[in-house]
């Protein structure tokens, strides 16, 4: 029987950003007939609910591998266009920039700070002003203290670099293809069978009521995260854990996000310490910052048991708060930790295509770019379901089979 006349029973594991744009993008599919085939979209625990709806949401021409992030930026422009993702996913045009500064800034005392007793460093004095441009800050980057400013260089311009609100762009996806005809369903995959060197079925736990059910596949597309490994014990996939925190800052702010180093002063000591959040303004009157990745708790089974840590998301606040009013005097509106996904024994990433098992596909491994690449990620994964090979990118470089899958 001819492949286009078959009927197609599809399941995605995972509904982070990765299974979700698959999602979108299989039912979005020319060959897709919700009529006769079945697209599952099987989620543990809540769409969303790990990395991809707590990462910061850059997205760059930059990024890495580059054999999908071209195609990635472009996508991720054309759905905005397509769906209204500037008022739907707060998708938007940034400047990036590396900024240097000492964290001078004193913290914020006690609830009345915020209400005029903190002292202000007056950035836009002439003199405030002065410094800023001579350390090459531009203009309307102008909610950072002045006397802090070690130095600044751009990175991006708003014609390489952009960003979306993850968990809005990712729910959005989901959204997007359910109303296409993708059934999504909360469980948790246990197994995935296989007969002759092909899969044949999936078997999952209801979320709400443990139950088990098998629902027969002739193509099984794992986008599990950092969760892959748990569903299929030989992919090289871990997790790193990591924290962030949203602050409403206390105006509007300018559209930049930063990677920053910050010289802290430590305690008593001479001493300083050096610390590297990464701040991206958004534009819902909110701003996002994250810090260093840990391993001090392994991965929890699923999203809503990743333990938090107040003290690394407070370390946050403070970082930021050394080296703006804006931020320091702000209102912290989210303390959150997630788990990064990563190949092991390789430092980059991610893993997408075909494996060796017949109709098993994967798409994980993202690292810091899942948000920037997953479009092209659902993109070629769906070519790959519905044609057989992967049209709008050469992938050959993150095939899972040179992994030994
Ligand atoms: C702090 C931080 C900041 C980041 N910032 C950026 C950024 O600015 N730009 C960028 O491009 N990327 C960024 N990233 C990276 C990005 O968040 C990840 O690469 C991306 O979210 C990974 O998506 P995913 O769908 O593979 O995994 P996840 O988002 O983890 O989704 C996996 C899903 O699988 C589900 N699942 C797990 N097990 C099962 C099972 N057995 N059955 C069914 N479902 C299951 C989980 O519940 C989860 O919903 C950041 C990451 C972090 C941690």
């Amino acid at each position: 029987m001819a492949a286009e006349q078959r009927k197609r029973n599809i399941v995605i594991i995972g509904g982070g950003i990765i299974g979700s744009t698959t999602a979108y993008f299989l039912s979005h599919h020319e060959k897709f007939n919700r009529e006769t085939d079945t697209i599952m979209l099987l989620e543990a625990t809540k769409i969303a609910g790990g990395a991809s709806g707590k990462a910061g949401g850059l997205l760059a021409l930059w990024a890495y591998p580059n054999c999908i992030v071209p195609l990635s930026y472009k996508l991720h422009q054309d759905l905005a266009e397509k769906h209204g993702g500037a008022d739907r996913w707060g998708y938007r045009a940034v400047h990036v920039g590396q900024l240097d500064m000492y964290g001078i800034l004193s913290k914020k005392k006690g609830p009345s700070a915020a209400n005029g007793e903190s002292v202000s460093l007056q950035k836009r004095t002439q003199k405030a002003i002065g410094l800023l441009r001579a350390a090459g800050v531009p203009e309307d980057l102008d909610w950072i203290a002045a006397e802090g400013v070690q130095s600044y260089e751009e990175m991006g311009t708003p014609a390489t670099t952009a960003q979306v609100h993850p968990y809005h762009f990712t729910t959005s996806m989901a959204q997007l293809a359910k109303e296409k005809g993708v059934k999504i369903v909360y469980g948790s995959a246990t197994n995935i069978k296989q007969d002759a060197g092909a899969v044949k079925s999936v078997t999952y736990k209801a979320k709400d009521t443990d139950e088990e059910s098998t629902i027969y596949a002739d193509t099984v597309i794992l986008t599990a995260g950092p969760w892959t490994k748990t569903i299929w014990e030989k992919a090289p996939i871990s997790a790193l854990r990591a924290h962030s925190v949203t602050i409403r800052p206390t105006r509007p702010i300018s559209a930049y996000a930063l990677f920053t180093s910050i010289d802290l002063p430590r305690g008593n000591s001479r001493k300083s310490q050096t610390v590297t959040p990464e701040i991206y303004a958004r534009p819902n009157d909110e701003v996002y910052a994250c810090g260093e990745g840990d391993q001090l708790i392994s991965l929890p089974t699923s999203t809503d048991l990743v333990q938090c840590d107040e003290t690394r998301c407070q370390n946050i606040v403070d970082q930021v708060s050394s080296i703006s009013e804006e931020l320091r005097d702000g209102e912290v509106t989210a303390r959150q930790a997630c788990y990064l996904p990563n190949v092991e024994g390789r430092g980059g990433g991610p893993l997408i295509g075909e494996t060796s098992v017949k109709g098993l596909l994967m798409g994980a491994g993202h690292t810091c770019w899942g948000i920037q690449n997953g479009p092209a990620t659902g993109k070629v994964l769906s070519e790959l379901a519905w044609e057989g090979s992967v049209k709008s990118a050469q992938i050959g470089s993150l095939d899972p089979r040179k992994f030994g899958l």
